[in-house]
């Protein structure tokens, strides 16, 4: 069994707290910096085996080399980021199995927001750390890859358990869902998220961990799977667009 704990950082990203119960070695996933961490880890008196980084942006690895010179954890991501993931010692392949004491997360590989992009998927816990490619309500910008690449890799993530929890690398849920209610003004459901939401949000509730069968349902991007059926790849790349000038 894991436990994962959202540890809100700088703005609006979330580093996540990952404690195998069996053998309690633990993890961060994507620490922008080490302080947010630090206190944490000090609260709760725990040390850290492992940094995994889904890719190389700063508000992602900040943190890699403080907390792994402090704790003697190691950094963990993908083989083709080598030499962008500050103080990396393991080099993980495309669905390779990355053992986190019994706790076992599959890697996929998920270019698009950039190149050597991965997710990590618990399958027996049912969640997946999805860094800037799919949000809550919302994917990733191409800062890299091709419309092409980012939808053959949300449709990858789309084809998980739908009781899949998503833990993303930001949590943009109200901007998203202004932009989902754009795309579809019709939606009463969409409308009624609104109250929910701004509701968690004063209440300082961390808005990750959703099941991807939220996301099909209500994400403006895997949306396009639904709303132009054959042509989803031309209609989620000018969604994309859209979503860049909105
Ligand atoms: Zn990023
Ligand atoms: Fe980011």
């Amino acid at each position: 069994m894991l436990s994962v704990t959202p540890i809100p950082v700088l703005k609006d990203n979330y580093a996540y707290f990952l404690e195998d119960q069996a053998t309690g070695e633990t993890a961060v996933v994507d620490p922008s910096r080490a302080l947010e961490v630090e206190a944490f880890l000090e609260r709760q008196e725990k040390g850290l085996t492992y940094i995994l980084n889904t890719h190389h942006h700063w508000d992602h690895v900040g943190g890699n080399e403080d907390l792994a010179k402090g704790h003697g954890a190691r950094v963990v991501g993908f083989k083709g980021d080598r030499g962008r993931l500050p103080g990396q010692s393991v080099f993980l392949e495309d669905n390779e199995i990355f053992a986190l004491g019994a706790s076992r997360a599959r890697v996929l590989h998920i270019p698009g927001h950039t190149l050597g992009h991965v997710a990590y998927y618990f399958e027996e816990d049912a969640c997946v750390f999805t860094g800037d490619t799919l949000f809550h309500l919302g994917c990733g910008r191409l800062f890299e890859g091709t419309p092409d690449q980012m939808w053959t890799s949300l449709l990858r993530l789309a084809a998980l358990p739908q009781d899949t929890r998503v833990f993303c690398g930001h949590e943009y849920m109200l901007l998203n869902l202004a932009f989902a209610r754009y795309i579809a003004p019709q939606d009463k459901e969409l409308e009624d998220l609104v109250l929910d939401f701004e509701r968690a949000r004063a209440k300082g509730e961390a808005l990750v961990g959703f099941p991807l069968s939220f996301e099909m349902r209500f994400n403006p991007f895997l949306r396009c799977l639904l709303d132009a059926p054959g042509e989803a790849l031309a209609l989620f790349t000018r969604r994309r667009l859209e979503k860049d000038a909105f």
